[in-house]
């Protein structure tokens, strides 16, 4: 497929015959999420394009791996912690995910967060820290105030 219109019907970005999938994992690790992924494998590319959508008071995954992520924030504002930093973020703003650094992306409570999220097609799956490890990151004094959930 080549073009692919993009509307905004309700404030949700939505791209035309892209279909809008639940944010794989379970509910007890990320809180309303969409993804879409864009171009991919199928479009002959060795990377895939996805853009996210997290609802008002929603998170990704608190997680790790070895693929890098290249994220670029199309709408909204919210909060990132990357490895032990945690910043503010807003529309247009570029992050990059290090391997094996712990992430994860947070809208505000009262706005939409929406971002582009590059990874390589072949890449491993992504890690939770264990209890012991979760304990340690939410003692925390920068990160662990801001760990979801
Ligand atoms: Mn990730």
């Amino acid at each position: 497929m080549g073009i692919t219109s993009h509307s905004s019907d309700e404030g949700a970005y939505r791209w035309e015959s892209i279909p809008v999938e639940g944010y794989s994992g379970g509910t007890d690790v990320f809180k309303g999420v969409t993804k879409q992924v864009l171009f991919s494998d199928e479009q002959g590319l060795s990377s895939a394009l996805r853009y996210f959508e997290v609802e008002p008071g929603g998170y990704s995954s608190f997680e790790r791996h070895e693929h890098v992520h290249g994220v670029l924030i199309l709408r909204g504002r919210g909060r990132c912690i990357v490895g032990r930093e945690v910043r503010r973020i807003r529309a247009h703003d570029r992050i990059y995910i290090p391997p094996m650094t712990w992430h994860q992306l947070q809208a505000d409570e009262d706005e939409y967060l929406g971002f582009l999220c590059l990874v390589n097609v072949e890449r491993d799956r992504p890690q939770r820290p264990g209890p012991e490890e979760r304990a340690e990151l939410k003692a925390d004094p920068v990160i662990g105030p801001y760990i979801r959930p």
